[in-house]
């Protein structure tokens, strides 16, 4: 049996996760930069979702030495916002968070088979710039309520470099703290497959604060949620591609991907939208995991005893 001392700590930090969920969902809410700037006055995301993993969760070490020595643990993050009192890894916590894209904006751009619609050209810029507000209006507003944080991808020292096995890769990586968080898994096409689907973007911080984590449905199965690796069916994005970046065989070429973005899309939201940023995601929409897990990779709820 819990003690009431027990309980006491157990109930602060419930509140706590009801907290950083308020700050998100309020920024999210009134922030004018939420916003795809358009007439309509339409926001650039639908409602965002929060799941938290524990900074010595071992993946993100794991994950370290997969993909390269520069890719920073949680640990590392914290230390260069704050190399005066560094914290002990599991005195922190990554908070992660998905913004998925709007019904609208997925409807726009499941209708386009080679470039991007202005929609989702939009979320992409001006949904982008709301996403780097959002990290650094988080870790400002847990700082200052004495839980120090930071917005890792927005450090100065963040960088691409490449790796090895991968190639072009950042110093932090938003989809792998996602995937450590319970958001989802990966898939043919290297996105994440999350329970809000793969037409999402992601942002995270790491604080130092008490807060329970988040279990993460598919164990450590990095790509338990793609109908291609978990059945050897489906394949929907790889014919979404008109670069041929994704085939069934290979996965996701990195290099097609990239040179079809920026000698393709572009170029071309630039010139039609006026947008910055190198919007394409063809591939992340008109698929069984658009918006959701694809059903049948979901356990069937059980039944009620008789
Ligand atoms: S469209 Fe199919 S193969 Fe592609 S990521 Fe989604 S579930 Fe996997
Ligand atoms: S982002 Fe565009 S080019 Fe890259 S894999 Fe997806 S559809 Fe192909």
């Amino acid at each position: 049996m819990r003690s009431s001392a027990g309980m006491e700590r157990e109930s602060l930090a419930m509140d706590s996760v009801i907290q950083v969920e308020t700050i998100i969902h309020d920024f999210w809410a009134s922030a004018p930069s939420n916003s795809l700037h358009l007439p309509s006055g339409e926001k650039a995301w639908a409602e965002p979702h929060v799941a938290i993993a524990r900074g010595d969760d071992p993946l993100f070490l794991h994950h370290k030495e997969l993909i390269g020595p520069f890719l920073w643990t949680p640990e590392e993050a914290y230390a260069l916002a704050f190399p005066e009192a560094p914290a002990p890894a599991d005195e922190l916590r990554v908070i992660s968070y998905v913004l998925p894209q709007t019904p609208q904006t997925r409807a726009d751009q499941r209708r386009e088979q080679t470039l991007p619609t202005e929609r989702w050209a939009r979320s992409r810029f001006h949904g982008e710039e709301f996403n780097c507000a959002l990290r650094l209006h988080l870790a400002e507003s847990l700082t200052r309520a004495g839980y120090p944080a930071v917005a890792p991808e927005r450090l100065p020292g963040f960088a691409y470099q490449q790796s090895e096995r991968f190639g072009l890769a950042s110093n932090w990586s938003e989809r792998h703290a996602a995937f450590i968080a319970g958001h989802g898994t990966f898939s043919l096409s290297d996105a994440m497959i999350t329970r809000w689907g793969k037409a999402v973007r992601f942002g995270s911080v790491v604080a130092r604060i008490e807060l329970p984590v988040t279990a993460r449905a598919y164990g450590d199965d990095p790509r338990a949620w793609c109908l291609w690796y978990a059945k050897g069916t489906c394949g929907a994005c790889a014919k979404r591609c008109p670069a041929d970046a994704i085939t069934t065989g290979a996965g996701h070429d990195k290099g097609a991907c990239f040179n079809y973005i920026r000698e393709t899309t572009t170029p071309y939201a630039t010139r039609n939208y006026g947008t910055g940023a190198t919007p394409c995601g063809l591939c992340q929409v008109k698929i069984p995991c658009e918006a959701q897990v694809p059903p049948a990779l979901l356990a069937a709820p059980k039944a009620p005893p008789v």
